[in-house]
C-alpha cells in the first residue's frame, strides 16, 4: 500500500511540474505506447493465447489493431482536439475572450476487465495520455499473463514518472482506491462498480463506468436469415461470448427461430468446423470459476439445448451452444451470461420484443436484425441502450467517431476518440477580460436601482 502512496505521490509531483501538458510530451508518450504494442505483437499475442486461448485474428482485430487505430486517431487530431473551444457572446462580452479549455484531471486511475485485457487499458490510456493526465492502470489478475506483460512493458515504453502499473485483485484494488485520484475510469462487472463508486464518494472523485448487462438481438420482419445467421455467430462466439458488446439473448417469433437454428447451425459448421474444440479459432473460457459458473447455468435452465452443449472442464471449453424455449424467469436470464450460450426466446411481434426489452435495465448495446426499416425504426425509437447497431453486431464499436459507453445499469460515461479526451479533460470555462466597457460594467454596481434593472 505504501508503495502504491508513493507511486501516485510521484506521478502527482509529475503532474505539478506540468511536464505532461505540452502537446510534444503527450505525442511522444502516444508514439511510444504505439512502439510498445507494435514491437512486443507476438508476446502480446503469446499472453492473450495463454488466458483466453485468443486466436491471433481474433487478438490482432480485437486488442491489436484496435488500438493502434486508436493511437494513429489521436496522434492525428491531438492539435485541434487542444485547441480552446471559442464560444459565442453576448453584449456584455463582446470585448472579451471567451472559451472552452479542455485541461487534464491530474492523476487518473484505469481499472481493467479481463475478457479484452490489453485493449480494456490501453484503449483508455490513450484518451487518458492525450488529454495531459498522469496515469495508473490497474489491470485484471484474472489475465494473469497479459497483466504480468504488460506490467513488464509500460515502464519500459512509458516516462515512469507519469505512467504506473500497480498490480493485484479485489483486495489490492480496494486497498488503492483509499488514495485520492482525479478521476476513476472502470471497466467490468455492475457488483464490482457499486465498491467503485463507494470508494470514489470519500474524495468526490468522478467516475467513468464501462460495465456489462444482457445485450438483446431482435429479429423480426423479413430477414436475410443466411446473413444473419453469420453475423450473429461471430459477434456471439467471437472470444467465446466473453465479450461486454456480444449479443446476450435474442428475441424472434416461432417461425423465425425455427428458419434461424438451422442458419445458426451451418454458420457454426462454417466458421468452426464439425467439433469447434479442435478449431484454432475458437476461444477458452477465463478461469474455471468462470468455467464452472457457465455450466450451472446450462444444468439449471429449464431450456431446451438444440446446439453444442459439449463441455471439456480441463481445457476450460464450452462448445457454442444454443438454448431454445427459454421463459423471461428463466436462469439464463437473471444475468449477464458472458460466454458460449445463447438463448431464444419467442416473443411473438417486435411491440413484444420491445416490451421485454424494456422490462429489463437498459443494456450496453442493442441489436435488431431486419429488412425493414420500419422495424428497425420502431426498435431505434422506443427502446434506450448504450449503442445500437442494425443487422450485425459488435462493430459500431470499432468506429472511433462513435462514443463507446453504456446508459443507466450498463455505464456512465463513454471514451474512443475524441470521446476519450472529453472524457479525461475537464472542460474549463474561460472568460478573459480587460479593462474596457467599465461604465457599461456601472449597471451592475450599487446603489441598485430599478431603472438599472430595465435597461
Ligand atoms: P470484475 O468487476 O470482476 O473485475 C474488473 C476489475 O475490478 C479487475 O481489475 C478486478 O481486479 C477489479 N476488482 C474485482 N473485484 C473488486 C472489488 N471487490 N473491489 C475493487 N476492485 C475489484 O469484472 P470482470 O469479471 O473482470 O469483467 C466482466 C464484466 O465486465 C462483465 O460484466 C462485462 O460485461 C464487463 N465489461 C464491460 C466492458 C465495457 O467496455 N463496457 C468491457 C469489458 C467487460
Amino acid at each position: 500500500m505504501d508503495s502504491h502512496r508513493q507511486a501516485v505521490d510521484r506521478l502527482r509531483s509529475a503532474f505539478h511540474s506540468g511536464v505532461t501538458l505540452p502537446e510534444k510530451f503527450r505525442r511522444t508518450q502516444l508514439t511510444n505506447l504505439m512502439s510498445m504494442i507494435k514491437e512486443n505483437e507476438e508476446q502480446i499475442l503469446t499472453a492473450l493465447h495463454k488466458d483466453l486461448g485468443k486466436p491471433k485474428f481474433e487478438a490482432i482485430l480485437s486488442e491489436i489493431d484496435i488500438v493502434l487505430n486508436e493511437l494513429h486517431y489521436a496522434i492525428s487530431n491531438l492539435t485541434s482536439w487542444m485547441q480552446p473551444e471559442y464560444v459565442s457572446k453576448n453584449l456584455a462580452t463582446k470585448l472579451d475572450d471567451c472559451s472552452v479549455r479542455r485541461e487534464p484531471f491530474g492523476v487518473v486511475l484505469i481499472i481493467g476487465a479481463w475478457n479484452y485485457p490489453l485493449q480494456l487499458l490501453t484503449l483508455p490510456m490513450v484518451g487518458a495520455i492525450a488529454a495531459g493526465n498522469c496515469v495508473v492502470i490497474k489491470p485484471s489478475e484474472v489475465s494473469a499473463a497479459t497483466d504480468s506483460l504488460i506490467a513488464e512493458l509500460i515502464p519500459k515504453y512509458l516516462s515512469q514518472d507519469c505512467y504506473a502499473v500497480v498490480r493485484g485483485g479485489a483486495e489490492e484494488t480496494k486497498a488503492l482506491l483509499q488514495i485520492r485520484f482525479d478521476h476513476i475510469f472502470y471497466t467490468g462487472s455492475q457488483s464490482v462498480a457499486r465498491s467503485i463508486m463507494q470508494a470514489a464518494s470519500v474524495h468526490l472523485t468522478p467516475v467513468t463506468l464501462e460495465l456489462g448487462g444482457k445485450c438483446p438481438g431482435l429479429i423480426y420482419g423479413r430477414i436475410n436469415i443466411t446473413a444473419a445467421a453469420r453475423r450473429l455467430v461471430w459477434a456471439k462466439f467471437f472470444n467465446a461470448g466473453q465479450s461486454c458488446v456480444a449479443p446476450d439473448y435474442l428475441l424472434c417469433t416461432a417461425a423465425t427461430r425455427d428458419a434461424l437454428l438451422p442458419a445458426l447451425s451451418q454458420a457454426l459448421e462454417d466458421f468452426y468446423g464439425k467439433e469447434p474444440q479442435k478449431s484454432p479459432d475458437m476461444s477458452r473460457i477465463v478461469s474455471l470459476r468462470h468455467w464452472s459458473r457457465l455450466i450451472e447455468l446450462l444444468g439449471k435452465t429449464s431450456g431446451k439445448v438444440v446446439v453444442g452443449g459439449e463441455r471439456d472442464q480441463e481445457d476450460k471449453y464450452i462448445a457454442p451452444t444454443v438454448v431454445v424455449d427459454v421463459a423471461e424467469d428463466d436462469v439464463l436470464m437473471k444475468e449477464e451470461i458472458f460466454g458460449p450460450i445463447l438463448p431464444i426466446i419467442t416473443v411473438e411481434s417486435v411491440e413484444k420484443g420491445i416490451d421485454f426489452v424494456n422490462r429489463k435495465e437498459k443494456p450496453l448495446a442493442l441489436y435488431v436484425f431486419s429488412d425493414e426499416s420500419s422495424v428497425v425504426k420502431t426498435v431505434l425509437e422506443k427502446t434506450s441502450s448504450g449503442g445500437f447497431c442494425s443487422n450485425d453486431g459488435i462493430v459500431h464499436m470499432t468506429l472511433p467517431t462513435l462514443p463507446f459507453g453504456g446508459v443507466g445499469a450498463s455505464g456512465w460515461g463513454s471514451y474512443h476518440g475524441r470521446w476519450g479526451f472529453e472524457t479525461f479533460s475537464h472542460r474549463r470555462a474561460c472568460m478573459l477580460r480587460g479593462w474596457a466597457l467599465e461604465r457599461l460594467n456601472g449597471l451592475r454596481y450599487p446603489p441598485y436601482s430599478e431603472d438599472k434593472l430595465s435597461w
